[in-house]
């Protein structure tokens, strides 16, 4: 499986925030985000330069585990990058974790363009679809970033399985103005998630970027009735790598 990082850290977007959890973030993502502030994404050694001379690369589904043995923190977030594009690795990953440790609380984090099996051995779906403020404008990737980065039918099987009982679900946005909103109601009128799932975040990857859209977030939360998540990996390390 190509692997970008593991590392144990603070869980800090969603509904854990707060819980020690052991990360595995995957490398390469089939998205290039570039946001309207001209931010990259925050993990972009996954993304836009997955060559990163940082990224650990090929691991065995057994060597994560082995990993994760040291650990066994009862959360595991499974990131990236784009994990569900390595689809058949991570099935393989989220079945022996589950195995390993039945008690676990498995999150996967995805863009949501690809559903898979592994949501049967999943916990938790951390879905943040990327919407059109996320376009890399005038880059060679713009296109296929465009083409690709909502899969309604996609984003319709996992609110599915999600209200078939099958694991629990959120709906993260990045958000850069009120701009964003048209297009996230636009989207929930289309998949039909409800509000109590939804949450919106600061888009930023410097402390003082999120410190300057805080209180418009949570305006806009307080006048569409969603909830806020803050960004805590970025208030307590900005985007350093493995925190
Ligand atoms: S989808 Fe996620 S990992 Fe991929 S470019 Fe966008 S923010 Fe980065």
């Amino acid at each position: 499986m190509k692997i970008s990082e593991i590392f144990l850290s603070i869980q800090g977007e969603g509904k854990r925030t707060g819980n020690l959890s052991f990360f595995i973030r995957t490398n390469y993502c089939n998205l290039r985000c570039k946001f309207t502030s001209g931010n990259l994404c925050d993990s972009p050694y996954t993304s836009w330069y997955p060559e990163d001379n940082y990224n650990i690369g090929e691991m065995m589904v057994d060597s994560i585990i082995a990993e994760y043995r040291k650990f066994k923190t009862q959360d595991i977030v499974i990131t990236g990058g784009e994990p569900v594009i390595q689809m058949k690795d991570l099935n393989t990953l989220c079945r022996t974790l589950k195995f390993v440790n039945s008690k676990s609380n498995i999150t996967v984090e995805t863009n949501g363009t690809f559903f898979g099996e592994y949501t049967g051995y999943s916990d938790l779906i951390s879905i943040s679809p990327k919407m059109k403020s996320s376009v890399p404008e005038g880059t060679e990737f713009e296109n296929l970033h465009q083409k690709n980065r909502i899969n309604t039918e996609s984003l319709k099987k996992y609110e599915q399985g999600f209200r078939d009982g099958l694991y629990d679900i959120q709906w993260k946005f990045v958000i850069n103005d009120e701009n964003d909103m048209e297009e996230i109601i636009t989207l929930q009128n289309e998949i039909g998630f409800s509000n109590e799932n939804i949450y919106l975040m600061p888009e930023g990857i410097k402390k003082s970027e999120l410190k300057a859209k805080r209180n418009l977030v949570l305006e806009l939360c307080r006048k569409y009735k969603m909830n806020f998540s803050d960004r805590l990996q970025i208030l307590f390390w900005e985007n350093e790598r493995g925190k």
